[in-house]
């Protein structure tokens, strides 16, 4: 099992309630699992079942075409996901500081709108898609 901290054993401070590891920190942990289910029905993402590595590899391959407008922003809600999921982890241990989940979502939505906005994709991108990016 791999753990991000060499040898010591950290419980999740996302939920309090698991040993930290990846596969649970980014699709178990309960708190990030709210978040998923939000983004993913918004970039419409069905993720199989299996650990992470595994999902992560199913959807590059599923989503590997950079000139694809739906790939890049189911690219980019992946990306941008894991990110604040990572940096809301961090917030709490290293500066005790506490978000909730709707808090996060918002971040992500409003980070990936912004990006879209970015690339120059967002007018590429099918509206009834866009629609569902909006906090
Ligand atoms: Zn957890």
């Amino acid at each position: 099992m791999d753990r991000l901290h060499g040898n010591s054993q950290r419980v999740c401070v996302l939920c309090n309630g698991h040993d930290e590891n990846h596969d649970h920190l980014f699709f178990g942990c309960s708190f990030s699992s709210s978040i998923w289910l939000d983004i993913s029905s918004r970039a419409q993402i069905v993720w199989q079942a299996g650990n992470w590595s595994q999902a992560w590899q199913d959807i590059a391959v599923r989503c590997s075409n950079k000139h694809n407008p739906r790939h890049r922003l189911v690219g980019l809600a992946l990306a941008s996901s894991i990110y604040h999921i990572w940096k809301e982890r961090n917030k709490r241990i290293f500066d005790q500081h506490f978000s909730n989940s709707q808090k996060i979502r918002d971040d992500i939505v409003n980070s990936v709108c912004g990006k879209l906005g970015g690339l120059g994709v967002g007018n590429m991108v099918p509206s009834s898609f866009l629609q569902r990016w909006t906090v």
